[in-house]
């Protein structure tokens, strides 16, 4: 899988947020994306998932323009994404993992394998609303990751984990690096990107 961002530009009113970004990620590669707030880490990731449209530029999924399609292979955590409190864990799981077009009884084999790693069986029919802050982070990671997305793209995930949530984190992203996934993450923390990645783009 590579995924090539081609000198992506936006710009908001008179405001230009990216000018002429490109860069590459290949298959088994970890970049990332550094640069102070407000420097179009989030629009950069909304342009390569299709939620916005670039001025100009494109962004090409093995070689082709991103469509649609693509996105089934592509697992995105937004930095700040609802749960539904009300629903039970496991059915709100199962739930996202079908909006990815996983069959139920597959997706559920592999999220209850998910929980068991990430030590979150006994919550599986609680409700959402009742977890954590570190466990609604782990229920994230594992909706993202659980339909075998051959790209990650992960906005800010270390801002607000704990040390034990950072460390499972970077323990199963490098996991997913090694099986051959490719990762995109955006991060300030500039220790942390170059100790991590592969590569980093700075903003
Ligand atoms: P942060 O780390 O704070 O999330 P970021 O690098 O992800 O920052 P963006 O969220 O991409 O930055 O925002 C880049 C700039 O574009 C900011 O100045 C923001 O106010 C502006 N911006 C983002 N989305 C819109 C929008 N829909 N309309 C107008 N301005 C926007």
């Amino acid at each position: 899988m590579k995924l090539q961002v081609d000198h992506i530009s936006k710009a908001f009113g008179a405001h230009r947020v990216l000018d002429g970004v490109t860069f590459s990620v290949d298959s088994g590669q970890m970049v990332g994306l550094l640069g102070a707030n407000g420097a179009g880490k989030t629009t950069l990731m909304r342009i390569i998932t299709r939620l916005l449209e670039p001025d100009s530029g494109q962004v090409l999924f093995d070689g082709h323009p991103m469509t649609q399609n693509d996105l089934s292979q592509v697992g995105y955590l937004p930095e700040e994404r609802g749960l539904y409190r009300r629903m039970r864990v496991g059915e709100q799981a199962l739930y996202f993992a079908q909006m990815k077009g996983m069959e139920r009884r597959q997706a559920e084999q592999e999220l209850r394998q998910w929980f068991d790693r990430l030590g979150m069986t006994a919550w599986w029919d609680k409700p959402a609303g009742r977890l954590s802050k570190g466990m609604q982070q782990r229920l994230q990671l594992v909706v993202t990751v659980v339909h075998k997305p051959s790209l990650l793209i992960l906005d800010e995930p270390f801002s607000g984990f704990d040390i034990d949530n950072s460390a499972m984190l970077v323990r199963e992203l490098t996991a997913l690096r090694q099986a051959g996934t490719a990762i995109l993450l955006s991060t300030h923390n500039l220790q942390a990107a170059t100790e991590l990645c592969d590569k980093t783009i700075q903003l």
